[in-house]
């Protein structure tokens, strides 16, 4: 068995942590005629009379107990801060919080209506991002406006259709390799794009043939990241531009496995022509949860007028907003997810050039030394920042609810396909030697373990066998789903 142990705030019946509603039964009038409140302010209100009301009920609980309450809850959660999160693909790397102190600077949080001529210092902070992820990533021209990397793909991909559709071309497919993210194939397909699903060679990279055969007149454009899904480097990336350039599509990079090339090779120099970048995975800007992220996305200088308005420049006058000429529209309200971007904006600052270069070679020598450690079979390479180990016989997923029981939390299961009973793991640039050996000893003590052991855990986390399928269809998002019951 283990040595760990996850908290467990449990009542004398059994039962975790209570909701707030259920610790104290006794409820307090907030905001109505007994409060001092001022009933009659909702006149002014912009909100339908439906979704006002006069005043709230809540527990009555003092402050000590609801600090008690989250404390405990945080206590029962697992995340980046109380141990290493090496899922593949998703870089979950710490957050440092001086990033949080920028952000949390009072100057920083001015509201997205001030007229532009008194916010200069935010649209300056805004034009040195885009100028910094421009350099970081080969790209002439930068939007920040997406907030995450799925709406950064089909930013790109409408640039893409907006591009083509200027040019009278009409294309319509995007070739998308199947060992490609799913937002990928969903961002084609919103964009209103025919999907056309490349195999992998028996290396694991894009096979030329199968993209030879694939590209044509009907190419509007091909999505791929590199270094791929399983972390291996396209070595053939000039030659794969050039068949997609001279077919006369465009070249689409996915960022999400840019902390693999920071500071060493950039997208646009392998003839990228549109990018996004995932900030909440390569910069330590907060990440899960559903967000909030960022996703910019860089554009080569022929499609810098396609890009979401409005977007920020600098002109004699200082910085400036403008509606860039055949913008494809707005894609998210006023200027994205702004302190996210700050966040991303301190990040870069704080590391500069050498400290960019510096996490690169650590995540890709992290991730290697990992490898070299597992009992499990790794079946392509050489790998990058991240590798596909195999579980073999053993069910991927039950190996990794028992990684739960030994205190460290798995990696990502089951994807990409072309491994079978895949574990992509990605442990980034963050994690000592120390907490490294901590997940070889999970791993290889999983591979060692029978499949009851295995289908039982996990054993010592807060909550055990999840029903993921009804939590993930019919989730209860509030108290009130649970008294309903
Ligand atoms: C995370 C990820 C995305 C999507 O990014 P989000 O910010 O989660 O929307 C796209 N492609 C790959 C390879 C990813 O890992």
């Amino acid at each position: 068995m283990t040595d760990y142990d996850q908290a467990r705030w449990q009542t004398g019946d059994g039962r975790y942590e209570p909701l707030l509603s259920e610790k104290d039964t006794t409820r307090v009038e907030i905001g109505g005629a007994g409060d001092g409140g001022d009933e009659s302010g909702d006149d002014d209100s912009p909100l339908p009379d439906e979704l006002t009301r006069d005043s709230l009920e809540l527990p009555a609980l003092s402050e000590p107990e609801l600090a008690r309450h989250y404390t405990r809850l945080s206590q029962m959660n697992y995340g980046v801060e109380s141990g290493p999160y090496p899922l593949g693909s998703c870089t979950m790397k710490y957050n440092p919080s001086f990033t949080e102190d920028v952000a949390a600077d009072p100057n920083g949080a001015v509201h997205p209506d001030r007229d532009d001529a008194t916010v200069e210092g935010s649209l300056e902070l805004q034009y040195r991002l885009q100028d910094y992820l421009g350099r970081i990533g080969g790209m002439d021209a930068v939007t920040l406006q997406p907030p995450a990397g799925a709406a950064g793909e089909l930013t790109g991909i409408l640039i893409a259709k907006a591009y083509h559709e200027a040019h009278g071309n009409d294309r319509s497919e995007v070739i998308i390799p199947a060992s490609a993210h799913g937002t990928n194939f969903a961002s084609a397909a919103m964009a209103g794009y025919d999907v056309v699903e490349l195999p992998s060679g028996d290396d694991g990279r894009v096979d030329l043939d199968a993209l030879d055969a694939a590209v044509g007149e009907d190419t509007a454009a091909l999505m791929l990241t590199n270094p791929n899904t399983v972390g291996l480097f396209e070595r053939d990336i000039e030659t794969i531009a050039e068949m997609v350039h001279d077919a006369g599509g465009l070249l689409y990079y996915d960022g999400a496995n840019l902390n693999a090339l920071l500071g060493r090779a950039r997208p646009g120099d392998m003839g990228f022509d549109i990018m996004h970048y995932n900030v909440h995975k390569t910069f330590a800007t907060p990440h899960g949860g559903g967000g909030p992220g960022a996703g910019p996305v860089g554009v080569v200088a022929e499609l810098a007028d396609y890009l979401p308005r409005p977007h920020v420049r600098e002109s004699d006058a200082g910085y400036e907003l403008y509606d860039p000429e055949s913008s494809i529209g707005k894609l998210h309200g006023f200027h994205g997810n702004w302190l996210v971007l700050v966040k991303a904006y301190a990040y870069i600052a704080r590391l500069g050039d050498a400290g960019l270069r510096d996490a690169s070679a650590k995540a890709v020598l992290n991730a290697n030394y990992l490898g070299s450690q597992l009992d499990y079979d790794i079946p392509y390479g050489p790998f990058h920042h991240e590798f596909a180990a195999s579980t073999g016989e053993q069910d991927a997923a039950d190996v990794a609810k028992r990684m739960l029981d030994y205190g460290v939390h798995p990696p990502t299961t089951k994807w990409p396909e072309m491994v079978p009973e895949a574990m992509l793991t990605e442990p980034t640039e963050v994690e000592s030697r120390e907490t490294l050996d901590d997940l070889a000893r999970a791993f290889n003590a999983a591979a060692g373990e029978d499949d009851a052991t295995l289908a039982d855990a996990p054993h010592a986390t807060t909550a055990r066998r999840i029903d993921q399928v009804s939590a993930a269809r019919t989730p209860r998002l509030s108290w009130r789903a649970l008294d309903d019951e």
